[in-house]
């Protein structure tokens, strides 16, 4: 048996697919396939899916370039949705965004709320200092911190993480200078050219 006989495909034989950014867990786009896509999907390890529009298979990419190369295929608690967990080519967006959910409806009312996981936050400000470290604006901190070179940056962290231990002793301001230490810590791995998903990949590896 086929793994996509356990698919549940609608009367139309199309089943939804979310595409996940593998390594930053992204949501890429919601797309159709049908049990041919699945099945090449499965087979090639290339992302697969069905145009409704131009009623084909379509393998993602195929003109653009920017394929998806699949991690992994997860199935839907009753079986009618599927999940592309992929380590996307270039953009998942025909816009040229890395992402089709570029667009936020809900900024007021998420706003407010001020949840926004550490995961998302430490992804954020590593982008940041990626372009900061790139352009090196004269009025940044990072920046300059940057331009002083890793000796420099590399002692931030230690007076940031003593003053964590600190903080921790005396039971104050643990949170504030956690942030801190977390911020220098990235400064330190954008100079070393090392990314936060090398890191993600390491503690992944000994969480499993
Ligand atoms: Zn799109």
């Amino acid at each position: 048996m086929s793994e996509a006989e356990k698919v549940n495909f609608d009367e139309s034989g199309l089943v939804p697919v979310v595409a996940q950014d593998a390594a930053t867990g992204d949501v890429l786009t919601l797309a159709y396939a049908n049990r041919e896509a699945v099945e090449t999907t499965l087979s090639s390890g290339e992302a697969h899916y069905y145009s409704r529009s131009r009623d084909e298979l379509w393998r993602k990419g195929a003109t653009s370039g920017n394929t998806q190369r699949v991690v992994e295929v997860r199935l839907d608690c009753d079986g009618d949705a599927l999940l592309y967990r992929v380590n996307p080519e270039g953009p998942a967006c025909h816009t040229g965004e890395k992402t089709c959910f570029f667009t936020v409806l809900s900024d007021e009312a998420v706003e407010g709320k001020g949840e926004i996981g550490f995961g998302e936050m430490v992804e954020r400000l590593a982008a940041t200092l990626a372009d900061r470290h790139r352009d090196m604006p004269e009025e940044s901190y990072t920046a300059e911190l940057l331009g002083r070179g890793t000796d420099r940056v590399a002692q931030k962290v230690g007076e940031e993480a003593v003053e964590v231990v600190i903080s921790a002793l005396r039971d104050d301001r643990l949170a504030e200078e956690t942030a801190d230490l977390v911020y220098h810590l990235l400064v330190l791995l954008e100079e070393r050219g090392v990314g936060i998903g090398d890191v993600a990949k390491v503690l992944h590896d000994r969480h499993r």
